[in-house]
């Protein structure tokens, strides 16, 4: 019998990835998406495909999908710094009321639940890198911590519903993911990059630039996602890349392969920012026999050609994305 899915956020960046996924593994796919971040634009390609269904729905209201499911991916939310400091209340409300909407779907349909947590877990680190059994260093009060707070209550509430109600469910620790599709005004350091690159604008660094991060391509996301959901795993998981650098030598990876002649200009650090993050992944190649395979290089040039595209198109009045 055809699987079917539910993938909340499914028309957001990592969502429309994930749909493209379960379509090619033979899937039935229902994308809901309210499109406050997300974009019909990241699934116009698959729309007219009969295994593809859209939902324009928020997951914070009762949700409803007609038939068997087999499982839900729970990926709706805002999901840079920008988005969730102008969207503090949604992000609060789809982490916590969205989650217990989605988990609730999943029990009335006996459905497999995955959970999209974040590296955010982990807030400024005091561990590094960081592994799953790490607690974290969150401040609740900051203003990451509606993302961070509506994540760490997601993975508890999806940890009682394993517990109490006995649910399949996994839990993935996501870390800093790039790739085509990404919007480009989200304020995250990579679109911000390469649209100024591909601009002639200056490069906006923050703080000195010293703060480190570890960039995953999208598409080894998706893959170590796929082998969670298919594993017996249920404590969270990390999965992201953990090659290093500094964000000033991200600017310079950009600046270097876009061949742009912007310079670099330093702004200040936004509060909170994380010092340091690196995945430690040695659980996902354990359980998963997973690890990245794309290097920054080339998943930086599958990017470039992404944004490239969309930079010269016109953009249609009234929409939100570039
Ligand atoms: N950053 C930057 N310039 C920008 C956007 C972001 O220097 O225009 C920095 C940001 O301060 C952070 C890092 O790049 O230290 C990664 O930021 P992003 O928003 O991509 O993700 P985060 O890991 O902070 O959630």
């Amino acid at each position: 019998m055809r699987q079917r899915v539910l993938i909340t956020g499914g028309a957001g960046f990592l969502g429309s990835h994930l749909c493209d996924r379960f379509l090619s593994e033979g899937y039935e796919v229902f994308c809901m998406d309210n499109l406050v971040t997300g974009d019909l634009r990241n699934v116009e390609h698959v729309a007219s495909e009969p295994l593809f269904h859209f939902i324009h729905q928020d997951v914070t209201e009762f949700i409803h999908v007609p038939g068997r499911l087999d499982a839900i991916l729970h990926f709706a939310s805002p999901a840079s710094p920008i988005d969730y400091l102008e969207l503090p209340i949604q992000t609060l409300k789809v982490g916590s009321l969205g989650t217990h909407k989605a988990l609730g779907l999943a029990r009335a349909k006996g459905a497999r639940f995955l959970l999209a947590s974040t590296s955010e877990c982990y807030g400024d680190p005091l561990v590094h890198p960081q592994r799953e059994d790490y607690w974290g260093n969150v401040n609740p009060v900051g203003p990451r911590g509606v993302y961070d707070e509506a994540k760490r209550f997601a993975e508890a509430i999806t940890m009682a519903y394993h517990r109490y109600h006995g649910l399949a469910t996994r839990i993935v620790r996501i870390f800093n993911t790039y790739g085509p599709r990404m919007r480009m005004n989200d304020g995250r350091a990579l679109p911000a990059f390469m649209s100024q690159a591909l601009r002639g604008e200056p490069l906006t660094v923050f703080g000195d630039g010293s703060q480190t991060r570890s960039f995953c391509y999208v598409d080894d996301l998706v893959e170590g996602i796929w082998r969670l959901l298919n594993s017996d795993e249920v404590e969270p998981t990390n999965i992201g890349n953990p090659h290093e650098m500094t964000i000033l030598e991200f600017a310079q990876e950009v600046l270097r392969l876009t061949g742009s002649k912007s310079e670099v200009s330093f702004k200040p650090l936004p509060v909170d920012d994380p010092k340091v993050r690196q995945p430690d992944i040695s659980k996902a190649r354990r359980v998963l026999g997973w690890e990245p395979r794309v290097p920054l290089a080339e998943g930086l040039e599958r990017t470039l050609a992404d944004f490239r595209a969309r930079l010269a198109e016109p953009e249609p009045a009234g929409t939100r994305r570039s």
